[in-house]
């Protein structure tokens, strides 16, 4: 690949520059803007490499952040926006989870300790010079994959670099190079003294960001990462596969997934061209058997976990299109309805059908939580009911009755149907 003679510099990542050479210190653009502004995608998260020690970026600009001084990084805020600068380092120890980092590094040895050729690419962004040391355009071009220097060495050094090799090659489409795939796959079980946390960071990426959600899912489980961390993960996403049924199949839960999905996660959410952000969460809910149990595993959120869980608590999908069938669904499911229409949007590569009467049955109001019916407790206390769990007992009766039937929303029916409903129990 012929560099270009100039790579569009965000005027605020120039003025870091300026300010760092002016004060006699080198200051290259490095990582992952380099490499996707030269694939032609845009990206203006520049990060700086520099010979300034932390201290002195410290004192060079005004407003900054210590995010991992110990590292030498330094996050330097511009108008626009945090930009991190980082002090040329070499690994003095590592041990496959965490680095110890000196400074006093040239260039080189920065890029060196860098994990992928497309990733140790350099640009100076005052002067317009390339640095490439291991070829990394070149692969770009080839559009591979390629560890810097011996991949079983990298790869042992810090493994989160195996799953972020998944991702760039998911992401890009690239194919890896023989001798780094080999060493991913001889490596994978040290994948297991990884964090919890860092996995999922990776693998939320990943989704987020995967040219092909097959691919990715493919390469997690060829390379041996999905046996060591989401063993639950579907073991093919088929464009072309027949739609998972959602109902019925042996051994699965009512959300129905089975060892392969349809075609919707291929086209649907396969392409980052579709404009919306891709939500990890949710496609983990799809592609993994018992998702809560790899969510707990990977240390979400409460609040994810909590949301995968509310996905499968109900049924699935209305037991018909109409209207009655879909304001009981509605009712059951609460706030997981998105969620779920997504899903079945993506197992079935369309919408269903259905989608339609929920966004009418939104539209009109029905009431379908027990905040919509016409009376609250306070009212059929006032009405004669006493206090207690008689009365969130015949409230959920009540809106039983209005979601079979809206008309009977009134203050009048419900105070009457309460009464009746009292009585008949006796
Ligand atoms: P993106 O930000 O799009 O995920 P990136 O390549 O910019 O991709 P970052 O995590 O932002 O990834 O890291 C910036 C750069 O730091 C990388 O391009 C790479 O050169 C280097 N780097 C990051 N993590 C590692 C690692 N674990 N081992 C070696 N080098 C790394
Ligand atoms: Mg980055």
């Amino acid at each position: 690949m012929l560099f270009p003679l100039r790579l569009p510099i965000p005027e605020d990542v120039l003025e870091i520059a300026k300010t760092l050479e002016h004060a006699g210190f080198e200051a290259w653009c490095v990582g992952g803007a380099v490499r996707d502004t030269l694939l032609g995608e845009a990206n203006s998260d520049f990060d700086i490499a520099t010979s300034a020690v932390p201290e002195k970026v410290r004192e060079l600009f005004r407003h900054t952040v210590p995010v991992g001084e110990r590292f030498g990084t330094i996050a330097v805020r511009t108008r626009r926006r945090h930009h991190e600068v980082t002090t040329f380092r070499h690994d003095v120890t590592t041990d496959g989870r965490h680095a110890v980092v000196a400074f006093g590094a040239s260039l080189d040895d920065d890029l060196a300790r860098r994990d992928f050729t497309i990733n140790a690419i350099a640009y100076h962004p005052l002067r317009h010079e390339w640095r490439d040391p291991f070829a990394g355009a070149q692969d770009l071009e080839r559009r591979l994959l390629r560890a810097v220097g011996v991949a079983g060495d990298r790869f042992r050094e810090d493994y989160l670099r195996i799953l972020r090799g998944l991702r760039f090659a998911a992401r890009f489409g690239f194919a890896i190079e023989d001798e780094t795939w080999n060493a991913m796959r001889r490596n994978a079980d040290g994948l297991r003294q990884l964090s919890a946390e860092r996995v999922r960071d990776e693998w939320f990426k990943g989704l987020r960001t995967a040219g092909s959600i097959p691919e990715l899912v493919r390469l997690w489980w060829e390379s041996g990462a999905a046996a060591v961390w989401i063993p639950e993960l579907v073991r093919q996403v088929g464009a072309g596969v027949p739609a998972a049924t959602t109902e019925g199949s042996p051994g699965v839960s009512s959300a129905g997934r089975t060892d392969s999905l349809s075609g919707g996660i291929g086209t649907v959410t396969g392409t980052r061209a579709s404009g919306e952000p891709r939500d990890p969460v949710l496609l983990t809910t799809l592609l993994c058997l018992v998702p809560v149990t790899v969510l707990a595993r990977l240390r979400a959120s409460n609040a994810e976990i909590g949301r995968a869980a509310s996905m499968l608590a109900g049924p699935s999908e209305p037991e018909s299109p109409a209207p009655i069938a879909v304001r009981r669904w509605l009712a059951a499911v609460g706030g997981a309805a998105d969620d779920l229409i997504f899903l079945w949007t993506m197992r079935h590569g369309i919408p269903p059908v259905w989608a339609t009467m929920v966004a009418e049955i939104r539209h009109r109001g029905d009431p379908l939580t027990r905040k919509s019916l016409a009376v609250n407790g306070a009212d059929l206390q006032a009405a004669g009911i006493p206090a207690g769990p008689e009365l969130g007992t015949l409230l959920d009766r009540l809106l039983s009755l209005v979601v079979e039937d809206p008309s009977l929303n009134t203050r009048e029916t419900l105070l009457a149907r309460s009464h009746t409903l009292r009585e008949s129990r006796g």
